[in-house]
């Protein structure tokens, strides 16, 4: 199920808008953190309270330094960020990746991708190591996703995933023997299933900055996106801050 959160508390089931014309308009935007309203640079952040908050590690977690003692805005913030277990996964989204999130979050990170299959390739005791596994495996598998392909029918098998980690773990074996104690043993293959009604092969992404209505019938949703009936997708999560209203007909 899908919900959205409007008003800092309240939520809807976006569930029961598939097959039906959705209208919403955008009005403004309001950031999450000072409240004024400014452009949201992302997250629904403005720009100055993204970069108060933000810091190298968050995109580059090999730039880790919390777990030397070391911090790069705030120690206290980022031991907290960093210093807890984290796990490497792989998931099938547009492609087999690889990826990093801590551990308590990870059907969200995996969700919020929109992967429909996925197993633990490692767990870390802290952000750095699993971002250096996740470094040292690229040379298998991308950290990226395609998103004008994970609305593609696919139908991911799971001993192909297993085939994947076993290749991808014994190169760690073989190749960074001091990491291959953070290999994850449990086998667990992790699937998932998105509210869609028709899977589009070419998907176009509306640029709502530009469009401040959108209007269309809804037929999917998957990750970040809603899907609609002419092809086209809107990054939901991206309107996080905007201040608009929601029709449904
Ligand atoms: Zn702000």
């Amino acid at each position: 199920m899908y919900y959205l959160i409007y008003n800092y508390k309240n939520k809807i089931n976006l569930n029961k808008f598939l097959n039906k014309t959705i209208k919403i308009i955008l009005y403004y935007t309001i950031c999450l953190s000072c409240k004024n309203l400014l452009p949201i640079l992302k997250d629904g952040y403005c720009k100055f309270c993204y970069y108060k908050n933000f810091y190298i590690g968050i995109y580059h977690p090999t730039k880790c330094i919390a777990h030397l003692n070391k911090e790069n805005k705030n120690l206290i913030k980022e031991k907290e960020i960093e210093l807890k277990d984290h796990i490497v996964y792989i998931s099938y989204t547009s492609n087999f990746k690889i990826g990093i999130t801590s551990k308590d979050n990870i059907l969200n990170r995996l969700m919020d991708q929109g992967a429909v299959i996925a197993i633990l390739l490692a767990k870390t005791p802290n952000r750095y190591l699993a971002g250096y596994i996740e470094y040292i495996c690229k040379k298998l598998l991308s950290d990226r996703t395609n998103y004008r392909k994970i609305f593609i029918r696919t139908n991911i098998k799971k001993k192909s995933i297993l085939s994947i980690k076993n290749k991808v773990s014994t190169y760690i074996i073989n190749n960074f023997i001091k990491y291959s104690k953070y290999l994850y043993a449990c086998n667990i293959i992790y699937k998932f299933k998105y509210p869609i009604l028709k899977y589009i092969n070419k998907a176009l992404l509306l640029r709502y900055k530009n469009k401040k209505i959108i209007y269309n019938k809804l037929i999917g949703i998957k990750g970040q996106y809603l899907i609609f009936y002419d092809n086209t997708i809107v990054n939901f999560r991206n309107l996080i801050g905007h201040v608009m209203d929601l029709y449904i007909y």
